[in-house]
């Protein structure tokens, strides 16, 4: 049993290795553990809407990092070394509760996945009409089980 553990860590370390030799080529993709059912849920909650996310074709990858800018905690980046790449910040990952990662994940595949800019337009109790919303503070921000679905259409069908 050790044994053969020991030899799936082995493939793994060289998986790893193999991985990064092969990022020229641009094959390489790699969702942190904890963002899987995130990006998931993401994928399934598309579907319903009838939008399909084929993550093998957008290629977008899921990091958890500390985030050094202030008052930043998502970020949907495009460079050169990573082209399509949701990071958050792991400090706050660390203290968020199910919801409050969604929301977090949602947001940044909503830039990294389907193109979605910010919206900060609120209804008329002030709260925001998307999670596309910037988080400046121009609208509020209900994410709540109530609220979920509403948003959650609205995500995908814009
Ligand atoms: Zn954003």
């Amino acid at each position: 049993m050790t044994n053969r553990i020991l030899t799936a860590l082995l493939l793994m370390s060289s998986m790893l290795v193999m991985g990064s030799c092969a990022k020229d080529e641009g094959s390489e993709f790699l969702v942190d553990e904890p963002l899987q059912q995130y990006f998931d849920r993401f994928e399934a909650e598309a579907a319903l809407r009838n939008v399909v996310i084929d993550y093998e074709a957008l290629k977008i990858s899921g990091d958890i990092r500390i985030i050094t800018t202030p008052n930043v905690i998502g970020q949907c980046v495009h460079t050169d070394k990573e082209p399509n790449t949701v990071i958050v910040d792991k400090f706050y990952w660390e203290t968020a509760d199910d919801l409050e990662r969604e929301f977090l994940v949602f947001h940044e595949l909503g830039h990294c996945a389907i193109n979605r800019p910010h919206l900060d337009d609120s209804d008329t109790h002030g709260d925001c009409v998307s999670i596309m919303t910037s988080g400046t503070g121009l609208c509020h921000i209900n994410y709540t089980t109530a609220t979920r679905t509403d948003l959650l259409d609205e995500l995908f069908t814009q």
